[in-house]
């Protein structure tokens, strides 16, 4: 066990009245018990002069050193009740001023010593606190603590400075009315929480400025313990989130702007362009069948050309419809046995002329029978996007397409020799609007392998890319097997090549 008797520090008028007032109370007791003490008469003014040393000072030790000495030769050494002078007084005295005045300096030491290491203990407290204080009062968050029972202890000038409330206003409760009517319920409850589980906690709030204006805060609390346990307070922030709320606020309304034009826009489009695709495609063939006249192949160029660019529009307009189906949660898919193997072999036989424009001769390796479970003109839509993007970036070089069954999966594979992802964009082109190439050199919107991710994982598949930069590009798209999808032979696929 560690015991303290710290000093106290007196003044000068009660540290002397010590150093007197001990060695008479010294006197009275060692008359009153003068037969014990006959032989160490000043066996009562030892304690007497250290306790006045340690407790008042050199100076009031010197005095009570110097009184006791001359009460005790006085009163209890022979000749009683006058100064000798004998050997005996003289010899005692001496002895007992000179131990005396040993002891007052081992006392005067040890209080000095104490005081000392608590004055410079206080320093460091205060010099700490005033660290802290100015450090919240820099900062620009507000700060509030409370004690452990709930009740506000301090608030940083910034809290002041924005509700323009002194401390005494917003105490007992009263900031609750600085809470704007929807968030009070949600606070006060949080609080309460707070208070019933001695936790700390976080919330979003809007707090009423001396602007008469409400501004969003982000208020978060952590609780501290003492060390045996008791909840002593909680420290408080408040942070200006005003911004970031009102531009999320802004996102979130432009987004939904966005959607509901999407939406509209397409609808609105869809229509005429198939009308007008579909008359000029008519009239081409019209025109492909009369060849009497001489002046016909020019027209029939021309029309060819438009329902060329109808068609490229309708793309377009079918991919705006996908966007604000995907974007609204309206993108249904039918989930159907199909052949997979005839859709991927019809869809490369449709693209086959315009890859070979590109120079991009098209290598189908296909398994038969693969029967796969899903919407089939959505899964002709992704070959397609794949197929065009691989013409597009890949051009002039080979395309090699590919479908196998591969354990539980069909798997589909669409490799260029292109110019291929950098791996920091690999998996980015998957979200929409995100492109690894520069608008300058290819067109493109961004949307085509979002939208066929969006198709594929909504059918239970997967879609990935395995590629190096001027190498090539190989899509991977893992498609559900339908259930006694026939299997003609031992045919495994083999793992796409990492690259082109
Ligand atoms: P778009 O082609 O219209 O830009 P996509 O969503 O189809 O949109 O593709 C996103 C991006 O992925 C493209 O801009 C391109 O940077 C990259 N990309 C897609 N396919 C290939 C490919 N076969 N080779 C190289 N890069 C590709």
């Amino acid at each position: 066990m560690r015991v303290r008797f710290p000093p106290p520090q007196l003044d000068l008028a009660r540290a002397h009245a010590l150093g007197v007032a001990l060695p008479l109370a010294s006197i009275a007791l060692s008359l009153a018990l003068r037969p014990l003490v006959v032989d160490v008469p000043f066996a009562l003014f030892v304690p007497a002069v250290v306790f006045a040393t340690y407790l008042g000072g050199l100076g009031p030790g010197l005095v009570a050193l110097g009184l006791s000495a001359a009460l005790c030769t006085y009163a209890l050494i022979p000749p009683y009740g006058a100064f000798g002078p004998s050997f005996a007084e003289v010899g005692a005295a001496g002895i007992f001023l000179v131990v005396g005045g040993a002891l007052c300096w081992v006392a005067s030491e040890l209080r000095e010593g104490y005081l000392e290491r608590h004055t410079a203990r206080e320093a460091a407290h205060r010099e700490l606190q005033e660290w802290f204080r100015t450090l919240l009062e820099t900062i620009p968050q507000m700060v509030w603590t409370s004690d452990g029972s709930g009740r506000a202890e301090f608030q940083n000038s910034q809290i002041r400075d924005y509700t323009g409330k002194s401390d005494a206003e917003l105490a007992g409760g009263r900031w609750r009315r600085l809470l704007h009517r929807d968030d009070r319920r949600s606070t006060v409850a949080l609080w309460r929480r707070m208070r019933e589980r001695g936790t700390g906690g976080e919330g979003t709030l809007r707090l009423l400025g001396r602007d008469g204006r409400y501004r969003w805060f982000l208020v978060r609390a952590v609780h501290v313990r003492a060390v045996d346990g008791r909840l002593r307070q909680w420290i408080g922030t408040l942070t200006d989130i005003n911004a970031q709320k009102e531009s999320e606020d802004a996102k979130a309304e432009a987004v939904r702007a966005r959607d509901v034009f999407l939406s509209v826009a397409s609808h609105e489009l869809k229509t005429p362009v198939a009308a007008a695709l579909l008359q000029i495609q008519k009239a081409h063939r019209m025109l492909r069948r009369t060849e009497a006249a001489a002046d016909l192949p020019g027209i029939a160029q021309r029309v060819a050309a438009s329902a060329a660019s109808v068609e490229r529009l309708g793309v377009l307009v079918g991919t705006l419809l996908d966007v604000s189906r995907i974007a609204t949660g309206k993108l249904t898919l039918e989930r159907r046995r199909f052949d997979l193997t005839e859709s991927v072999t019809s869809v490369a036989a449709r693209h086959a002329e315009a890859a070979d424009r590109a120079g991009c001769a098209i290598e189908v390796d296909v398994a038969p029978g693969v029967t796969a479970l899903g919407d089939r003109l959505r899964i002709e839509q992704v070959i397609t996007n794949l197929l065009s993007n691989a013409v597009k970036y890949g051009a002039g070089r080979p395309i090699a397409l590919g479908l196998a069954r591969r354990n539980d999966v069909a798997l589909l594979t669409v490799a260029d020799r292109g110019i291929g992802i950098a791996p920091e964009d690999q998996a980015r082109i998957f979200q929409p609007f995100e492109r690894a190439v520069s608008a300058h050199h290819y067109g493109g919107l961004g949307l085509g392998l979002w939208i066929a991710r969006e198709i594929i994982e909504a059918g239970g598949g997967a879609i990935r890319v395995k590629s190096h930069p001027r190498e090539g590009s190989t899509f991977c798209v893992e498609l559900p097997l339908a259930r006694g999808s026939s299997d003609p032979g031992p045919r495994e696929a083999t793992p796409p090549a990492d690259g082109a």
